[in-house]
């Protein structure tokens, strides 16, 4: 071997093994589901990218995932004869850990309770490095389809790793756990054990589209015993099977399998489409948010299929940007192994697909709504925001969507509302649907407008969301009912009576401040156009109003500064 050098972590990929190996994570179990992913990963990229360049020289035709144990030496092996990595892959993929978040995550791992913990890990999935659970030494040996040597990396878990280059290896990677000598007795966590093994698959890995094949012993048909490699997974594509053929815990697995969230999912929608185009779609609506539902450089969660081929994480042609939270795999019969994202962006079929999709989340959440309020407000209050961005940019959906949302509301402020409520309690005579938006609740709350709204006894829809200063100009309204901001525009809230006696008072204002006001109007001269009562104060005695020729404040502040 040549070129062993001595490497350290990356220093939040120190903190995280350290967690590893102190194993506040109870359910050890989990290390095989990650490195069974990986190496199932792994044979995708490498089928994938044999079909797309033809001279690699790969052989592909019996890809799978093998497990191999030594109960004497206590070794645990995964081997896959996947895409590999190259020695820059294994420094830059296993020495450090890329993915965005991770800070946050170790700093909310050291705040929290060991529940809180098992959560927070799950849900982020520490991949590779669950290994240092188990083991107190991992060894990886690597070689990148395509090239003649390769890696070995090797590491205790501790601040360093070693990697050297070696010169022979089979294509592809394999993992080799030395499992900790404090957990011998324990038969929990015996992953020596052929039974052990086999439970944990099925449990975690059943659904994995490559065979994990294992040596055990079998019946010989004469008494005795003969080793055999079995095959120990069942490998049925979830989503091609129907609805009543798979139990919720298939659904679950697969869910955490997908989303790397270690919570169950809320809600699942399956989709099936026969004829011209043929496609099927599990998705699954969290019962989380990420923490970058609105970063601007986010994931989004549906995974694309061609005939049970994995293609591409994050297809973003398959659903909207405000459904960007589901997650999924939609596997198409008919598209070509080589389309792209440019291809999936124009394709009649696939927008045809996505309308569907789009619908058919939107429904499964109209459900929940109708039979499942607590549900529904779970996923309200986690999504609600992005959903709403869809009242402005899929007019197509609006009346599905306005079926759908809800608001604050100054009718209860326990509890939101949806428009549909809203317009149930409308009173005699009221056509509009009032709201006004603000910053927040208490300013909404405290906003003058409020006052005769309050006093006349309506219903105002609170709305303090960004993104609801934008909709509501672009919804005009519901069920028949306009929408109507308290803030803007002639409102009529009186009765004709009420309307004369406010009539025949201000007049009689006008009277009484006369003097007052010709008075001002002479001390403040050219300063101002008119000095005139005004109803819009109800407790600030006067304000400057300007004509809406007139510059902004700021405007007339710049202006000055130029010399203006
Ligand atoms: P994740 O799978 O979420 O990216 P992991 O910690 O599980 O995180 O793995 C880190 C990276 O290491 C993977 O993204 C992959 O690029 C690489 N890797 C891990 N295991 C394998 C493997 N068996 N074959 C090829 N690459 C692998
Ligand atoms: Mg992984």
């Amino acid at each position: 071997s040549t070129q062993a050098e001595t490497l350290e972590f990356q220093a939040e990929a120190q903190q995280l093994l350290q967690l590893m190996v102190h194993s506040i994570y109870s359910n050890k179990d989990v290390f095989l589901r990650e490195l069974i992913a990986n190496a199932s990963d792994a044979l995708d990229k490498l089928r994938l990218e044999a079909f797309r360049d033809k001279d690699l020289e790969v052989d592909t035709s019996d890809l799978h995932i093998a497990i191999e144990v030594d109960r004497e030496k206590r070794t645990l092996t995964v081997r896959d004869n996947g895409i590999g990595m190259s020695r820059d892959d294994v420094v830059g993929l296993i020495g450090t850990i890329a993915k965005s978040g991770t800070g946050e995550l170790l700093r909310k791992l050291k705040e929290s309770s060991d529940a809180a913990a098992n959560e927070l890990i799950g849900q982020f999935g520490v991949g590779f490095y669950s290994s240092f659970m188990v083991a107190d030494e991992v060894t990886l040996v690597t070689r990148r389809a395509g090239e003649s040597t390769a890696t070995r990396w090797s590491s205790a878990g501790a601040g360093t790793y070693t990697v050297e280059t070696v010169a022979e290896a089979p294509q592809g990677t394999s993992v080799t756990l030395h499992l900790k000598p404090e957990d011998a007795e324990d038969h929990l966590f015996d992953y020596t054990d052929e039974w052990k093994i086999r439970q944990i698959v099925q449990r975690y890995s059943d659904f994995i589209t490559w065979p994990i094949r294992m040596e055990v012993d079998s019946p010989d048909g004469a008494g005795g015993t003969k080793r055999e490699v079995q095959t120990l997974n069942s490998m049925k594509a979830l989503w091609a099977r129907s609805k009543d053929e798979v139990d919720e815990g298939e659904y679950r697995e697969f869910y955490k399998h997908i989303s790397h969230d270690w919570r169950d999912p809320l809600e699942t929608v399956q989709v099936k489409a026969e004829g011209t185009f043929e496609y099927q779609a599990l998705l699954f609506l969290p019962s989380h948010a990420p923490a970058d539902l609105f970063a601007r450089e986010r994931t989004r969660g549906v995974q694309l299929y061609v005939k049970r081929v994995f293609i591409m994480d994050d297809c973003e042609a398959l659903l909207p940007e405000y459904l960007r939270f589901v997650k999924g795999v939609v596997d198409a019969q008919d598209l070509s192994l080589n389309v792209s994202r440019e291809i999936l962006q124009q394709d009649r079929q696939i927008s045809l697909m996505r309308r569907r999709l789009t619908k058919k989340v939107l429904s499964a959440v109209k459900a929940m709504l109708d039979d499942d309020a607590e549900r529904y407000r779970t996923f309200w209050n986690e999504f609600g925001r992005a959903v709403k961005e869809g009242l402005l940019s899929d007019p197509e959906n609006r009346d599905a969507l306005l079926d759908v949302v809800s608001f604050a509301s100054t009718h209860d402020p326990e509890q939101l509302t949806t428009l549909r409520q809203y317009v149930e309690r409308m009173k005699d005579g009221q056509r509009h649907i009032y709201y006004l938006t603000g910053a927040s609740r208490q300013v909404v709350e405290s906003s003058p407008h409020m006052e005769a709204f309050r006093a006349k006894g309506y219903e105002v829809l609170v709305l303090t969301d960004p993104i609801d200063e934008m909709w509501v100009d672009a919804v005009p309204e519901f069920d028949g009912k306009p929408l109507q901001s308290i803030a803007k525009g002639e409102l009529d809230l009186d009765t004709e009576e009420e309307k004369k006696s406010a009539e025949s008072e201000r007049d009689q204002q006008q009277k009484d401040f006369a003097a007052v006001l010709a008075w001002m109007t002479e001390k403040l001269g050219d300063e101002v156009r008119q000095v005139r009562l005004t109803s819009r104060l109800t407790t600030s005695p006067a304000c400057l109003v300007g004509e809406s020729s007139d510059l902004t404040p700021t405007m007339e502040k710049i202006y000055r500064a130029m010399g203006h």
